[in-house]
């Protein structure tokens, strides 16, 4: 740990005191992939940034769990009706609860309890009653000056002569198939912490009280909260056996979060404490062309954008990260999937795509494929991959360096206060000139008209012109590819991020999705023949007509294939509201990792 503290403290852009650590269990299970310094710094509660500005909240709930654990408090501790609970919850929220979240809680606390029968029926078989517990449970140990706790979210059991303790994991969907480092930390939490009469989140050290039993056993079970699933229990052990286990096995993890290390520009940018000063984070001023801050920060996206344009409602939901379902065809989209997967992993490598990268679909050796996809889905991949090998981007003329496959491109727009995130397909340079590659699959034609028709049907590309011509990349000049595969050929649209027409196309397009999204605090449902495939509809409330039509969506004169997205016919260019649908419909659109 000393080196976690010499690593923080006196840290120019920090203030405060680096020896507190508030260490939540989920913070453990964070991949290679995300920032390690938000995570030290978000457990490292004291610190502060030097730079100080005033938080503002969204207008919003942004937390539907929040409004869960709320109405379950009021069922189990005093009695109420679930339905009542969660009407209340809703009305005494400080901050306005979509319709939709609503539906949700209703429907998550109703799963809740149905979980709960059904772990008192089996506990019942071990005679074990628990009741809940109002108190959670924090480790800490140290003084106000050098503090340690570890905590856990979530809900608290326990038997009444205090020998059997359990902790229930919120989980918003489904439940996970592999115990994680949190869980033993939560065993842990469960075994060894005293009860808090103090706040867990505000208090540093919080006050505590003792229990007057040891426990001799020690659960904690992960309950989704969707209908008819089954909780499924992830540590039921001894107090010392999950003692071991965390101090063998999790509690160097443990102080490894707490001292951070590398940085990963993405989604923690926005509320993370290094934010304004953070070298590996590009600030650009102007970059939305938005001319206020708008409620309070936010994270936008191309597809959060596409969603919003199709229904405000839909984009909301699923912003607040409720369960979605894909409801488009699995098999079209999946092949999308398959294909970029497989030219991900083909990129880094860092050399171009040959023809014996693609073998027969019949070989009992796939190469690349084996471990990307089923034999199916490269049976059906592999014409789109034969016809990308003409256009690789690591192939052709001119030197190829630094090239990046699918990497996280996060940028914060202080005028706006909003934090931009892009997923190119390929960054690479050719003697020296930033190419920023986007692929795509279709079984339509290619993409065509003007640049700012093309630019309409592909807002990745506008967004990329623009993080080029501000420099996000460096120098402000660079070049915006389009590789369209079909099953027969791959074409690649190129444009220069210097050109003034394409940067006002570009900036015409990206406004276009922007600027009523930024003002938006009610995200009103928007129903329409997308209805049906929306990935959440299960918890809109909004009056819908139920669609008996079973052929192709028709927007401005487009028709679309409700199942995939693709683009049926199309009696001139592709208008942007029909290319939006389009994209929304054919995007995966599965469960979105909780929180928690
Ligand atoms: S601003 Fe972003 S990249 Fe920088 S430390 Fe914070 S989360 Fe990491
Ligand atoms: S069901 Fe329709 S109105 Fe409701 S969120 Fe989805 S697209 Fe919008």
């Amino acid at each position: 740990m000393d080196r976690a503290i010499d690593r923080w403290a006196g840290h120019p852009q920090l203030r405060g005191n680096p020896e507190v650590v508030r260490l939540s269990a989920s913070l453990l299970d964070r991949s290679a992939r995300d920032c390690a310094d938000f995570a030290a710094l978000k457990a490292r509660t004291a610190l502060w940034p030097r730079a100080q500005e005033r938080r503002r909240y969204a207008p919003w709930e942004t937390f539907p769990l929040g409004l869960v654990t709320a109405a379950l408090d009021a069922v189990e501790f005093e009695g109420v009706e679930v339905d009542a609970a969660v009407a209340e919850a809703v009305a005494g929220n400080r901050s306005r609860v979509h319709p939709g979240v609503e539906v949700w809680v209703r429907h998550a606390c109703r799963a809740f309890l149905q979980a709960a029968e059904w772990l008192d029926d089996e506990l019942e078989a071990d005679g074990v009653e628990l009741v809940p517990e109002r108190l959670p449970r924090v480790v800490q140990s140290g003084s106000a000056a050098e503090l340690r706790m570890l905590t856990a979210w979530g809900r608290w059991y326990g038997s009444r002569d205090g020998a059997v303790r359990e902790f229930r994991r919120l989980r918003m969907s489904r439940t996970r198939s592999a115990v994680e480092p949190s869980d033993e930390a939560i065993a842990f939490v469960v075994a060894a912490g005293r009860r808090a009469v103090g706040h867990v989140y505000r208090d540093a050290p919080v006050e505590v009280v003792a229990d007057d039993d040891a426990p001799a056993r020690i659960r904690v079970v992960e309950v989704g909260l969707a209908a008819d699933v089954r909780p499924r229990v992830l540590v039921d052990a001894t107090p010392e056996e999950v003692r071991h286990r965390y101090l063998e096995g999790v509690r160097p993890l443990a102080q490894g979060v707490t001292v951070g290390g590398s940085r990963s520009p993405g989604s923690d940018c926005a509320e993370c404490k290094l934010r304004t000063s953070c070298d590996d984070l590009p600030h650009v001023a102007g970059l939305l062309d938005l001319d206020a801050p708008g409620t309070h920060r936010r994270t936008w996206s191309v597809t959060a954008g596409r969603h919003y344009l199709v229904c405000p409602a839909r984009a909301h939901l699923r912003d607040v990260r409720l369960p979605a379902e894909s409801p488009v065809d699995g098999s079209a989209v999946r092949r999308g999937v398959a294909v970029h997967e497989w030219l991900e992993v083909a990129h880094r490598r860092g050399r171009p795509c040959g023809p014996a990268d693609l073998p027969d679909p019949g070989s009992a050796d796939l190469g690349i494929a084996s471990a990307i996809m089923t034999p199916e889905e490269y049976a059906e991949s592999r014409p789109y991959l034969l016809a990308h090998l003409a256009v690789c981007p690591l192939a052709g003329s001119g030197r190829v360096t630094e090239v990046t496959a699918e990497p996280t491109v996060a940028v914060f727009d202080p005028a706006a206060d909003v934090l931009v995130l892009a997923h190119p397909d390929l960054l690479r340079r050719v003697d020296g000139r930033l190419m920023y590659r986007e692929q795509k699959t279709t079984v339509r034609p290619l993409p065509g008209g003007t640049t700012a028709e093309v630019f309409e049907q592909v807002p990745q590309l506008a967004l990329a012109a623009l993080l080029i011509a501000h420099g996000v990349f460096g120098e402000s000049s660079g070049t915006v590819e389009l590789e369209v595969m079909t099953p027969s050929l791959a074409h690649v649209l190129a444009f220069d991020a210097g050109d003034p027409a394409v940067l006002e196309a570009a900036r015409r397009q990206i406004a276009r999705m922007v600027h009523a999204w930024h003002g938006d605090t009610e995200f009103a449902a928007r129903p329409g023949p997308y209805c049906e495939r929306c990935p959440v509809a299960r918890w809109c409330p909004a009056p819908r007509t139920p669609s008996t039509a079973v052929g192709p969506i028709e927007v401005d004169g487009v028709l679309i294939d409700p199942r995939t997205g693709e683009i049926l016919d199309a009696p001139g260019p592709i208008t942007g509201r029909a290319a939006d649908l389009s994209s929304a419909l054919g995007e995966p659109d599965g469960d979105d990792t909780p929180p928690f």
